[in-house]
């Protein structure tokens, strides 16, 4: 029997490849790169010799299918979950200030957070209280267009919510600013944050690197459970027959038979590796001019170590997010070691490296002060291609799993999720589009490896 195929070894190829083999259907994934990982990866930066990312990613404890595919690769455990859901915040006037969601039943947590904080004024707390009320009940209407600074507005939230709540969370999780980002796509994602159970908000954060968290657990699930995973393996296109996808076509010549196939590239690569009649009929044709959105993050090591905090979210400052990596993750050595993130990072990302180290050293001075010496080393990591912009017009544009050919499947965090450009995202359609390809080749359900 010819494998399902899967194409694209991100996070939804691996999740579509793990669901597959689960179920003992044979599959081989094809990946471009010498590794996979695809846009959530690791390496070692040679000067320390520490692991890095390719950027800080961030998980929630609500994010149900990541943590069930962990769970299935036996990497779980490689995750630290908050006990109790807090984000901690940096405000230029208010200091520190904690936003902490107690173990309360939902909306009660959200609630007791709101009204213990000291981020927000008494009044901006009742207005906090009312947006957390119109999250309760309001049910994300497609297609109205609305963005998240809008939405806001509508529920009278002050300029001053939205630059120490609002804005570092629509950064955090849409890639985007409020006054960009899809309103139906930030409630979505936020009724699952906020109102999943009084533990879904608690941060996940990975202590390895992610090749270690998930890549090389996953590829050797796949291995064990007999499916293969080829890299350097580029694919330029299909072959349909009869109505069908038959074959999948690299760069060297050789043309591999399938029983069906998973595309789980970025939205800029899919149209061109449809067959030839199904490109020519425009399918996919607007996924590629699906806007992007860029994540610069600065790596930074310090003589001693600089930051007491684990996550700290800087308010109203160009940085937004900053990561002791010393103390989340197992890494080993000497001194401070931070990961420094601005997401929606277009006015920052054809900055040089030099300037993208001063402006994170600079902001990091206005929050600790002194303290905050010079680098010893800095790794500066430009993703322009991040994510996609989760802007209102861009949900017409996600497609959904199915195709014309009925064993042709789309996977990836762009397509037609409902939710923002996320590990859940892609996870959740890859593991789909798996769904869907057992669902034709009749393969058996469960059985882990
Ligand atoms: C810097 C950064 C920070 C992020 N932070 C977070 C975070 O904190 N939390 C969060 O939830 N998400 C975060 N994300 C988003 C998350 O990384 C993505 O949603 C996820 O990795 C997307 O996975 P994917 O499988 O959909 O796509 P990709 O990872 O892009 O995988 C597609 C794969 O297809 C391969 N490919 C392409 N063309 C071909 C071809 N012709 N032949 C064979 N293979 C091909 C590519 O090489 C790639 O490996 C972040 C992203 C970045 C870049």
């Amino acid at each position: 029997m010819n494998p399902v195929v899967v194409v694209g070894g991100g996070l939804s190829g691996l999740a579509a490849a793990v669901s597959l083999s689960s179920r003992r259907i044979p599959v081989l994934l094809l990946e471009q790169r010498k590794s996979p990982g695809g846009r959530a990866y690791s390496f070692v930066d040679e000067s320390t010799g520490t692991v890095i990312d390719n950027g800080q990613h961030v998980l929630i404890a609500g994010y149900s299918r990541t943590m069930e595919f962990l769970g299935t690769i036996g990497a779980r455990g490689l995750v630290a979950v908050q006990p109790v859901p807090e984000l901690l915040f940096h405000h230029p006037v208010r200091g520190f200030c904690s936003f902490r969601l107690p173990l309360l039943p939902s909306p009660l947590h959200f609630l007791a957070g709101v009204v213990t904080t000291g981020l927000f004024s008494p009044a901006d707390k009742l207005r906090m209280l009312r947006a957390g009320f119109a999250l309760r009940s309001s049910r994300p209407v497609e297609g109205t267009g609305e963005t998240v600074e809008s939405w806001l507005d509508s529920l009278g939230q002050s300029p001053e919510t939205k630059r120490s709540f609002w804005e570092p969370l629509a950064v955090a999780v849409m890639n985007e600013h409020l006054e960009t980002a899809s309103a139906v796509v930030f409630i979505r994602a936020l009724r699952t944050a906020f109102l999943s159970g009084a533990r879904g908000s608690a941060l996940a954060i990975p202590t390895v690197g992610l090749n270690e968290l998930y890549v090389d657990p996953a590829r050797a699930y796949i291995e064990r459970c007999g499916g293969v995973v080829r890299c350097s393996a580029d694919v330029t296109g299909s072959v349909a027959e009869g109505g069908k996808i038959s074959g999948i076509r690299l760069k060297e010549g050789e043309t591999i038979g399938c029983s069906a196939v998973i595309l789980a590239v970025p939205s800029y690569r899919a149209a061109g590796l449809l067959p030839d009649a199904l490109r020519e009929s425009g399918f996919l044709a607007c996924a590629s001019s699906i806007p992007l959105s860029p994540i610069v993050s600065v790596h930074l090591w310090f003589r001693g170590d600089v930051m007491p905090q684990d996550v700290l979210g800087v308010v109203g400052r160009r940085i937004q997010w900053v990561f002791n990596r010393r103390k989340i993750s197992r890494e080993k050595g000497e001194g401070g070691h931070l990961s420094v993130v601005i997401s929606a990072a277009r006015a920052f990302v054809g900055m040089e490296n030099d300037e993208l180290a001063r402006i994170a050293l600079e902001d990091l001075r206005s929050v600790f002060g002194a303290v905050i010496g010079d680098a010893t080393h800095a790794v500066v990591i430009r993703e322009k291609r991040a994510t996609i912009s989760c802007a209102p017009d861009v949900e017409p544009l996600r497609p959904g799993s199915i195709t014309p050919l009925p064993n042709l499947f789309i996977a990836g965090d762009w397509t037609g999720t409902g939710y923002p450009a996320t590990i859940e995202g892609a996870v959740m359609s890859g593991q789909h589009c798996a769904d869907l390809a057992a669902g034709l080749t009749g393969g058996i359900a469960g059985g882990a490896a």
